[in-house]
């Protein structure tokens, strides 16, 4: 049986980690139809929009998507790519595992955590406005004062909406997953004392559903104390589970516990579509020149094998990306830089992906 990918390479460094991690799931053997979509910057100059409607139409059609980077325009009207196409599908479910591997450059040896984030309100709404003394003003006029060194207007505000609904289809997920992968206890993730209504809400419908899995132990901690007790001591996490702007920041902070970004990979899942993607971004700053990590492209695909039934290739995937990471004759140079502390003796993006 064949399956059906969309896959979109995105832009900077993504069109390099996407031809690495291809050429890795055609190893497998496993059969996959690519349904190649452009869509970023590019795009942008060429067909008006970031995110054709052609791209839409591909993953609604195909169901699974993997996706490269996209660089987010700063001050243009357009948010996100990435915002836009988990609004599109309600892809409500962001899933990033952080487990360590030998040789992944990383201060610990066994951390082994589940980020559950939610994907689809808080901050990232996106409402948000400008309101100053002489009355509101564009987003554009407000980067543009910056620039000039003067910031207008005086004030700003962006709203956090958190529903019982979008609470409990998280929760839900994370309990779900936490079952069906042999984990033993999801930590609900808020900052209700400060943020009574909204994380208040969040808090009690995950005490409220916690009660539906007595298998599965549950707590609830304050953010920020969870970042002091995930750097240390990472082992006293399975499963997190996050509104969205935490689930953002503390992803990161759990790439940084197992090796970087360039090791992260993510997914996000909704009722009838699934995109993954590594957690990075697009890294302008090393786009073109051989040098990105694909590692996190090629887990999200590992990731993508298992949605789509293919254990066992996903697993040959993790395997080849520890035994390379292992042997670290031929890892890319930001691993190389954390092993070592300089990037001689690094292979290039290429040179990786064939290893693997
Ligand atoms: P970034 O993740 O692109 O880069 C942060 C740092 O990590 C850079 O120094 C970069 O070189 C390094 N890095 C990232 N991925 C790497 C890899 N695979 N291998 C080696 N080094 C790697 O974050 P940024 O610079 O803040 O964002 C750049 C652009 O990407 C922005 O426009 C941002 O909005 C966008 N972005 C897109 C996504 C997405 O498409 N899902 C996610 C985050 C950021």
């Amino acid at each position: 049986m064949r399956h059906q990918v969309t896959l979109i390479p995105g832009d900077g460094i993504g069109p390099e980690i996407s031809a690495a991690m291809r050429e890795v799931v055609e190893a497998t053997g496993v059969g996959i139809d690519w349904h190649v979509q452009q869509a970023g910057a590019k795009v942008m100059d060429e067909e008006g929009t970031p995110l054709p409607e052609r791209v839409l139409d591909s993953v609604r059609e195909t169901g699974t998507a993997i996706k490269g980077p996209v660089t987010t325009p700063v001050g243009s009207g357009f948010r996100s790519v990435n915002v836009a196409l988990r609004r599109a599908f309600d892809l409500y479910a962001c899933v990033r595992p952080c487990t360590s591997m030998p040789g992944d450059g990383s201060r610990y040896e066994d951390v082994d955590l589940v980020i559950v984030r939610e994907n689809t309100e808080d901050l990232y709404a996106g409402i948000e406005f400008e309101q100053g003394s002489d009355g509101a003003h564009s987003i554009m006029e407000t980067v543009a004062s910056a620039g000039a060194g003067t910031i207008k207007p005086d004030s700003a505000i962006s709203l956090k909406p958190i529903s019982v609904s979008g609470s409990e289809r998280i929760v839900r997920y994370a309990f779900d997953y936490a079952r069906a992968n042999g984990r033993h206890k999801v930590t609900a993730v808020h900052k209700a004392n400060i943020m009574k209504c909204t994380d208040g809400l969040f808090l009690h419908t995950a005490q409220r559903v916690a009660e539906d899995y007595p298998d599965i132990a549950f707590d609830a901690k304050i953010v920020d104390a969870t970042c002091m007790g995930l750097v240390q001591n990472p082992n006293d996490f399975d499963v997190l589970v996050l509104p969205n702007l935490y689930g953002d920041i503390v992803s990161d902070l759990c790439a940084g516990l197992v090796g970087g970004l360039g090791l992260a990979p993510g997914a996000n899942i909704g009722a009838n579509q699934a995109i993954f993607e590594a957690t990075h971004g697009s890294a302008p700053d090393i786009a073109g020149k051989d040098l990105a990590n694909p590692t996190a492209m090629i887990l999200s695909a590992a990731m993508m094998l298992d949605h789509l039934g293919e254990g066992q290739a996903a697993a040959r995937i993790r395997a080849a990306v520890r035994s390379t990471l292992q042997a670290g004759d031929q890892v890319t140079a930001d691993i190389r830089r954390q092993l070592t502390g300089s990037a001689d003796g690094a292979v290039g993006t290429r040179a990786y992906g064939a290893a693997v």
